[in-house]
């Protein structure tokens, strides 16, 4: 018996669209790009639960006759290209003939569709591949199509998606990538009813503006300084940031030919431009749109991948690098910065002075090392910072037998008495006090932060975070997705002593901040929150706490290269050790490290 055979059409289109259609924004993706090479000036999208029930997209596009309707679901379908060779000079968006195939396979299908040059247009649905219903209808020109209930034959698809506001902001990113290049296109987005997104025509830097900043007052494009290069090989254009204008938060686009891409190589030139320009982990924020003869770059590697191959990519990287210099030096008012450092630096800090006191306020009461801290509003501030640090003596953890056996298995340390341990810091740097084992080197800034975030991880969990009421409220202004993150997030920000309330359906204002960051001022803090959380991917509510622990605890801990009294490099160390694990960050970054007796013995 032959046991080899073909698959029906309708399990081989399940298996492709998995490839092509893996989540809401996949889905959506394709649908918007079938819009515009169809011409469309008018893109409307309509979701529902993040794309679980609902994708819909409606353009007043060139359309389709009824047997092309009928085709346009066919695998290997398209009006795009024809032979093979095309496939190396595509101007076009789509061009597989795979999309539809792939989504009808996977989601219950309703398209109407009409050409302007017809009366009637045609009205198609189809459930996992199968057409049930197909008849002539009355409809607006353009196609709208509506695609319902996502995976609904495919449990283990539907089962992989994530939750409803990381599935929204999959859409909304995929949106920008597209709507970034087509200013030229007006486009909404409603989700659930609500109306996230109204993108008019307009220019690109006003596309920009409307989606990153304001449309009324201009504020976001303001920080940005154009680009424009043309060279044989490729042109260059768009937008970059004054380096006094980078935030953690950047927004980082490239485009080549109208299509978004990642490109790390290139992301790599941008960076070396800006060396020496921005504080340690700040990012560029930039808008680059690359033209290029098509066949010089290779779009056809997966339909779902952004990576492009571009074939001179060093003699792209070396342009793309300079062009932004070029721009960047037009505006900045520091000439004197040497391009050729590479790396950022970090944030610029007095070393070798005596102790200084910075004036800052905080809650005389406060004391950043109790866990089970009670709440003092509004208290005086005193002007002597290192109170922070009084009352610890009477705090210190209990060294018993668990934290023995604990610092055992760190693997390094043998119990000691940091309390009582002399230490020295070099040159307003790094910690060094003596081991059983040899010499530790401390990184101050890293074991404050480690220290902090044990700390506020446990007031998170017992909601019990002591807040500072703010003088003047600070207004924080919210992209849609941010919005939704914001949401989220916003009964663990209350506990850990955030008073916010919201304004409008796109603006909070903050009231208060949690005590330990009094100094500070909220608005950063808080976006690099969102930022964080957003950027990794924090998707549980045990993940936003721990982004919200470290984001919170990256703000207020000191910073690298303060000068630190005594006492207060006695507190921060007992505390360290004092910690479950204290070798490492969470994301790996040393706090701790050990030169044996041995290695410093090779030394002599
Ligand atoms: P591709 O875009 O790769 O050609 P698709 O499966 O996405 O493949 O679409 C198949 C064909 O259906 C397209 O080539 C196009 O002719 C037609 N089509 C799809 N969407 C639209 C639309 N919104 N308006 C007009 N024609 C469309
Ligand atoms: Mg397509």
């Amino acid at each position: 018996m032959d046991i080899i055979h073909l698959l029906p059409d309708s399990v081989a289109n399940q298996i492709a669209a998995g490839e092509v259609i893996q989540r809401p924004a996949s889905c959506l993706k394709e649908l918007v790009e079938n819009s515009l090479d169809a011409g469309a000036t008018r893109v409307q999208i309509i979701v529902r639960d993040a794309g679980r029930t609902l994708l819909q997209v409606i353009d007043d596009g060139i359309g389709m006759s009824e047997m092309d309707a009928r085709l346009a679901f066919e695998r290997h379908a398209t009006s795009k290209i024809r032979e093979a060779k095309d496939l190396f000079s595509l101007r076009t968006m789509g061009f597989r003939g795979e999309a539809l195939a792939s989504i009808c396979a996977v989601a219950q299908v309703e398209m109407t569709t009409r050409r302007t040059e017809d009366e009637t247009g045609t009205l198609l649905e189809i459930h996992g591949s199968d057409v049930v219903r197909q008849e002539v209808c009355s409809c607006p020109k353009g196609t709208n199509i509506k695609v319902s209930n996502l995976f609904f034959n495919v449990p283990v698809r539907r089962k992989f998606l994530k939750t409803d506001q990381t599935e929204l902001r999959n859409l909304l990113n995929e949106f920008y990538h597209i709507v970034l290049v087509y200013p030229k296109v007006a486009f909404t987005f409603v989700h659930n009813d609500e109306i996230l997104l109204e993108l008019p025509v307009g220019t690109e830097k006003q596309r920009i503006e409307a989606i990153f900043g304001n449309p009324k007052r201009n504020v976001y494009t303001s920080n940005f300084v154009d680009l424009n290069t043309e060279t044989d090989l490729v042109s260059i254009r768009g937008f970059v940031i004054k380096p006094e204008s980078a935030t953690r938060k950047a927004e980082q686009y490239f485009f080549v030919n109208g299509r978004y891409m990642r490109h790390p190589y290139f992301l790599k030139a941008v960076q070396t431009a800006y060396s020496g320009m921005l504080t340690s982990d700040y990012q560029p924020s930039f808008f680059i749109y690359f033209d290029i003869d098509p066949e010089a770059i290779d779009v056809n590697i997966h339909p779902t991948k952004t990576e492009i191959k571009f074939a001179d990519e060093q003699a792209i990287f070396q342009i793309l690098m300079a062009s932004v210099r070029e721009a960047l030096g037009k505006f900045t008012l520091a000439p004197q910065i040497d391009f050729d450092t590479s790396g950022t630096i970090d944030i610029p800090l007095p070393t070798d002075k005596p102790v200084e006191q910075p004036q800052v306020s905080v809650d005389p009461h406060y004391n950043p090392f109790h866990t089970r801290g009670a709440i003092y509003p509004n208290q005086p501030t005193p002007k002597n910072w290192e109170s922070l640090y009084d009352g610890l003596k009477n705090e210190r953890p209990q060294s018993g037998i668990n934290d023995a056996a604990q610092l055992l298995n760190d693997g390094m340390l043998r119990p000691l008495d940091a309390e009582q341990a002399p230490m020295w810091q070099y040159g307003g740097k790094y910690i060094f006090m003596p081991s059983a084992e040899g010499l530790l080197l401390i990184h101050p800034r890293r074991a404050h932060i480690a220290v902090l975030y044990a700390q506020f991880i446990e007031q998170l969990a017992h909601t019990q975070g002591a807040m500072q009421q703010l003088l003047f409220p600070e207004v924080i202004a919210l992209q849609p997705d941010e919005m939704v993150l914001m949401n989220n997030l916003l009964p663990d920000l209350r506990a850990i002593g955030f008073d916010l309330e919201q304004l409008s359906p796109d603006s909070f204002s903050i009231q208060g901040i949690p005590s330990q960051l009094a100094n500070q001022s909220p608005l950063p803090v808080l976006q690099n929150i969102l930022h964080q959380v957003r950027s990794r991917g924090a998707d549980t509510q045990q993940e936003w706490r721990e982004q919200i622990a470290l984001s919170l605890a990256e703000s207020a801990a000191i910073p690298f290269g303060k000068v630190l009294g005594d006492a207060e490099m006695h507190d921060i160390v007992t505390r360290l050790i004092a910690l479950p694990s204290y070798r490492h960050l969470k994301d790996g970054k040393t706090i701790v490290s050990l030169v044996t007796d041995e290695e410093l013995a090779k030394r002599f």
